[in-house]
């Protein structure tokens, strides 16, 4: 479904992310682990075209996808529920679930809000509130059918994780699981060992910006050097 290929990523001075290749298939988790600055987010970005790539080649359902804006990507299939969720608080939530669709027709949005509300009940019933009335775990399951808006068949999710509690989080990663066994891709950036655990079968650790380990994740996280870079102890 995705495959990156030796993307490296640079801010000015900084390179973010240094010939890193991955890939995912459709129905799995596939998971980025590593230490703050490691260079997750920025592999997110440089996949949709939202970070400067110096080099790299992306491969998307067999086609190149290199070339494309982040719009064309978005059209062609891929998807982002970034970091800190980033939904308008004083918005309603139905506002802003058609943000994730912007740019398509009326009847596009009316049946894919149709679909979100169908897989999300409770949604549907508070779409009219403004999204920061709800629980951080909520506000997170919306950023999510936020993205799935746009129909993705790749879904790109920044640590859905953060800040949220135990319960919350075990909530969301049911939402993801359910997401996956539709058949959608999805690549997720986690610190949260328990999540990855649950969710995915593979998975990449980056350090400083080049993939270091990856794999199964049971070996991978049984390996001490691994869980220690993982942990950002190294
Ligand atoms: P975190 O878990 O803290 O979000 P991360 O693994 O996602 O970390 P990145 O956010 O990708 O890491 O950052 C990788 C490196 O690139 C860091 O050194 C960071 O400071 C730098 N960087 C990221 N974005 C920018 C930017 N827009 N401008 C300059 N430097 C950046």
């Amino acid at each position: 479904m995705l495959d990156v290929h030796d993307l490296t990523i640079t801010f000015g001075p900084t390179t973010a992310v240094r010939g890193v290749s991955l890939t995912a298939a459709a129905g799995t988790v596939t998971g980025v682990l590593g230490a703050n600055g490691a260079g997750k987010t920025s592999t997110l970005l440089g996949i949709l075209a939202r970070a400067p790539r110096q080099s790299g080649r992306i491969t998307f359902d067999g086609a190149d996808v290199t070339g494309f804006d982040t719009g064309a990507l978005v059209r062609a299939g891929i998807a982002l529920c970034p970091e800190n969720r980033r939904l308008f608080p004083n918005m309603s939530i139905e506002d802003n679930l058609l943000l994730g669709a912007y740019g398509t027709g009326r009847a596009t949005r009316r049946t894919r809000l149709r679909d979100t509300y169908d897989r999300f009940g409770w949604v549907a019933t508070r779409r009219a509130e403004p999204a920061g009335r709800l629980s951080g775990g909520q506000q997170q399951t919306v950023a999510i059918a936020r993205a799935l808006m746009s129909a993705p068949r790749l879904l790109l999710l920044d640590e859905p994780s953060s800040g949220l509690s135990p319960v919350a989080v075990d909530e969301v990663g049911a939402v993801l699981a359910d997401i996956a066994r539709d058949g959608t891709a999805l690549v997720l950036v986690e610190q949260n060992v328990r999540l990855v655990r649950a969710l995915c079968a593979t998975a990449y650790v980056l350090a400083h910006g080049q993939v270091t380990a990856s794999g199964p994740v049971p070996e991978l996280l049984s390996d001490t050097a691994v869980s220690d870079a993982y942990l950002g102890t190294t």
